[in-house]
């Protein structure tokens, strides 16, 4: 099969792949941004591979990064592009269930594409725009249908990764899981447990923000997989919540907040361990965990002022959108409106400080002047004070008589 014309992603990069076969070796496109340009969806990372190894490939080009020449990878920059170089390689030994013990650089395409995780990423486009299809991929792009590359045990087995990876892409393409990939994927899902943490997350976060997030979790579910990710072994009850509390085409807008549907969705009271357990940076626990808190608020009550002041407009906005994901009441304008009416949105912001009030008014550092600060700022994000100078003064001297 070949492509009626490359996409222009492909075109710009075409230099690379030009020169690369003047030197004598072979060049493709690889990867995710094959399967994305055949699916005719939007393509990041145009990847290559090639029969150069690193050094050669390095010698082809005036500017090379060493990004990853162990895995033979090096980061080609031309034509204003940046394009990941890879040597052909297969893998041969797994020792951890996680990475290869060795990387076998060779110079056989196919050895190469052999070694990927699905038929629909192990496409190869040629600069004459000719689709290499070694295991079918097309077919089962026509079908969307997600399969491994050759015996499903042996690829898990090899790298249980593949199996969050494969959950996550019947995720984002809307593709069922083929059979014997699928019973596979439940073999091998306790050899989740050896892979890290830090990788298990970004599936599962990619996973959660796909358009098809909910066919993902329920593959996820049927496959046992949750028993070994960080705390949520024994929760596919609460997992299926997720599922049945949204609406079927509730798409979730960011990390943050599919993280937060889910500790609502596992009733989690606290969810910094929960997400400490999945070693996110600790921002993201704040944002989650503020996130969870507004939408708890808006169980019991509407916004005020002070809830958009502390939380922010957009976080609000953000639970807003799991309540109307859940068909509950909504009430965007009044966010907006009340964002709109604050006279700060940072403590930072008000003209006053700690010092000014030591020194003109003669007050003395300590509790008292801490709590009468926080009262400056509830009156004036209430709309009661002016975040002016004189005015916050008078204030003060009001409540010191
Ligand atoms: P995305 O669009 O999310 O980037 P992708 O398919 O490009 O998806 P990458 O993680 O960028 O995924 O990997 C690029 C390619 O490398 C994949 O398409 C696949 O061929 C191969 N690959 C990546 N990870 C694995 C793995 N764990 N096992 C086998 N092949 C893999
Ligand atoms: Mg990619």
């Amino acid at each position: 099969m070949r492509l009626k014309e490359l996409p222009s992603e492909f075109q710009e990069a075409l230099p690379v792949l030009e020169k690369i076969k003047a030197a004598g070796f072979e060049a493709y496109f690889v990867g995710g941004s094959v399967r994305d340009a055949l699916l005719k969806r939007p393509i990041h990372d145009v990847d290559i591979a090639t029969s150069s190894y690193p050094q050669e490939t390095k010698a082809i080009f005036e500017r090379t990064v060493d990004i990853g020449i162990e895995h033979g990878t090096v980061l080609v920059l031309e034509n204003g592009g940046e394009y990941e170089v890879t040597t052909f390689r297969t893998e041969d030994v797994y020792v951890d269930y996680r990475r290869p013990k060795s990387v076998s650089f060779v110079r056989s395409l196919e050895e190469d594409l052999k070694r990927r995780d699905f038929t629909v990423n192990a496409f190869a486009l040629a600069e004459d725009a000719q689709v290499i299809d070694l295991f079918d991929g097309l077919a089962d792009l026509e079908n969307q249908v997600l399969r491994a590359v050759g015996k499903a045990e042996e690829r898990f087995s090899e790298d249980a990764l593949r199996i969050m990876r494969g959950l996550r892409f019947s995720a984002s393409l809307d593709f069922a899981i083929e059979d014997q990939t699928f019973a596979a994927m439940k073999t091998y899902a306790p050899l989740l447990e050896k892979i890290s943490v830090e990788r298990s997350f970004i599936e599962f976060d990619k996973l959660l923000t796909a358009p098809h997030w909910q066919q993902g979790l329920a593959a996820l579910i049927d496959a046992g997989v949750y028993d070994y990710l960080p705390d949520l072994r024994n929760k596919s009850q609460q997992l299926a919540s997720m599922l049945e509390d949204y609406a079927d085409d509730f798409v979730i807008a960011t990390s943050e907040q599919a993280w937060s549907a889910l500790c609502l969705a596992l009733k989690i009271r606290d969810c910094k361990p929960f997400l400490k357990k999945w070693k996110t940076p600790s921002h993201f626990q704040k944002t989650v965990t503020d996130l969870v808190a507004i939408y708890r608020h808006r169980l019991q009550a509407s916004h005020n002022k002070q809830t958009i002041y502390r939380y922010g407009k957009e976080l609000a906005e953000l639970a807003e959108n799991l309540r109307q994901g859940q068909g509950l009441a909504v009430d965007f304008d009044l966010i907006s409106q009340l964002d709109a009416s604050l006279l700060i949105h940072d403590k930072k912001e008000i003209v006053v400080n700690g010092c000014l009030l030591m020194k003109d008014l003669g007050l003395k550092p300590g509790p008292t002047l801490g709590q009468l600060l926080n009262q400056i700022e509830a009156a004036i994000v209430e709309g009661d004070l002016a975040n002016q100078q004189e005015a916050i003064l008078d204030f003060v001297r009001d409540r010191s008589k």
